[in-house]
């Protein structure tokens, strides 16, 4: 399996090749060639697979040039009862009707990047292993991309974290979460600034390839491919739980900001696995909610960006997006080329004529937004209903899964749970009143040390920083 970007100017490379890469030379994104198709037949044979043997299964369809046995390895370091909380890894649990909850969030940060991430962590070491390079992961986060990666990486070999996180606008849990692991490979770093200019820091020095050749820089941001394709397991898991035979079908709902959770569920779909709708839910920042209902995308200014209760889904412009667009141009590189030139000129772009928003619809993308009220009286209705607690995240994609679930009573909706409300404590009382419930393990997180650094909203400031770590 050979990899390409959706700009068309880069050399077909091998997966391990574009790993630990970002954008591809030409700004665009990497994509495989061809999405590997499976046959009936192939998805029989995998219905009674264990999630590990699942993701040996669809993983190593993307990652030809890692040998079967180690891949095997990786994915039984990774997916263990211990780390996720039960063997089943991702559980699936009945809400009422044909609701059901796809936990993807028991991993180690509490939300569901850890899925992805925590077999990137393994993956990484023993590629690293191999090569006896080192590598240095920038990463800028607004609270669970930070957690989940410094989780994941945490105690490798060869590799450190440079994490920056905008000073005092996480939740205090996620802060806690992150500045109090004290290995000597995590770096934490609080900018006085706001997420973006995080972003903002981690971008230029992306562009400045000789310092990143110099240094070894890496990323592990929600474009990697590597963790589309590990959360693209999940979705079969799920599959496999609610229905008896392949002629069944089934939708997923899930909460969206960057789109790499929603778009692993069309690589899925891609594959052959029978899902009716993909339904994506925004919150007040529905930059992707307008573009399904009017097939034109025109990202939001940065200071345009709302901070909503739903902060994991606060994005001005959707990264995995043009992903997206590509397939639903026939992987045309020229025509996403042409669009993405006419995003950086006219600040949009239109795919509203009827064969191009046909394209779009036949990829079963539906999609709906909820507001702040939304989601408070929809985990009051969850608890009453069920006993059962979930997030902002979570209850944003309830809401606009009711819509569509009632669409078609007969085929059941998974809900996504991105996130577990330890999390987002502040809106779970808002909600009902009192705390949620916390894991035993983070009792008395915030009043553990606390390892960060706190620093001025300026690049060679970090550049600095990462220098003195790993001199030339
Ligand atoms: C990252 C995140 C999302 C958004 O996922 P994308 O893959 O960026 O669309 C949703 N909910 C939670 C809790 C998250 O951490």
């Amino acid at each position: 399996m050979l990899y390409v970007s959706t700009r068309g100017a880069m050399e077909p490379r091998p997966f391990l090749e574009i790993l630990m890469e970002g954008l591809a030379p030409d700004g665009g994104l990497v994509m495989p060639e061809t999405i590997p198709r499976l046959s009936s037949a192939d998805i029989a044979r995998m219905r009674p697979m264990t999630y590990q043997e699942l993701a040996v299964e669809i993983i190593g369809r993307f990652a030809t040039d890692i040998p079967t046995p180690d891949l095997q390895h990786l994915v039984e370091l990774t997916y263990t009862a211990e780390a996720f909380g039960s063997s089943e890894i991702t559980p699936v649990t009945p809400l009422w009707e044909n609701l059901h909850v796809l936990e993807l969030s028991n991993g180690p940060s509490l939300a569901f990047k850890d899925v992805a991430m925590q077999f990137l962590g393994h993956l990484f070491a023993y590629v690293l292993d191999r090569s006896g390079e080192e590598l240095n992961i920038l990463g800028a986060t607004s609270g669970d991309t930070g957690g989940a990666a410094i989780y994941a990486m945490r105690s490798k070999p060869h590799i450190r974290v440079v994490m920056l996180s905008p000073l005092g606008r996480t939740s205090a849990f996620q802060a806690a979460q992150m500045y109090s692991v004290l290995d000597p490979n995590i770096h934490n770093l609080a900018l006085r600034g706001v997420f973006d200019d995080c972003q903002d820091i981690v971008k230029a020095i992306g562009e400045d390839s000789e310092f990143k050749a110099r240094h070894h820089i890496g990323t592990v941001n929600s474009i990697n491919w590597a963790r589309v394709v590990a959360q693209t397991v999940y979705y079969f898991k799920a599959y496999f739980a609610l229905t008896e035979s392949h002629e069944e079908r089934v939708s997923f709902a899930v909460p969206s900001g960057n789109f790499g959770n929603v778009y692993a569920g069309h690589v899925a779909r891609t594959m052959g696995l029978p899902i009716e709708r993909l339904v994506l839910a925004t919150n007040e920042n529905d930059v992707l909610d307008e573009f399904f209902r009017t097939g034109i995308y025109a990202p939001r200014s940065s200071n345009a960006v709302q901070a909503t209760s739903s902060p994991s889904m606060d994005i001005s412009k959707a990264s995995n997006f043009e992903r997206f667009v590509y397939d639903s141009v026939g992987g045309d590189a020229a025509v996403t080329r042409e669009l993405y030139a006419r995003l950086g000129t006219d600040g949009r772009f239109d795919l509203s004529s009827p064969e191009q928003r046909r394209l779009v619809s036949d990829s079963g993308l539906a999609s709906g937004t909820s507001s702040h009220a939304d989601r408070m009286s929809t985990i009051r209705e969850v608890s009453e209903r069920t006993g059962r607690v979930v997030d902002t995240h979570t209850a944003d994609g309830i809401k606009v899964a009711r819509h569509f679930a009632a669409l078609s009573p007969d085929i059941p909706m998974i809900c996504l749970e991105t996130a577990l409300p330890a999390k987002f404590a502040d809106s779970i009382v808002e909600a009902l009143g009192h705390q949620p419930r916390r894991p035993a393990a983070y009792e008395g997180l915030e009043n553990r040390e606390q390892r960060v650094l706190v620093i001025d909203n300026d690049v060679d400031a970090v550049r600095r920083f990462i220098a003195e770590l790993s001199p030339s």
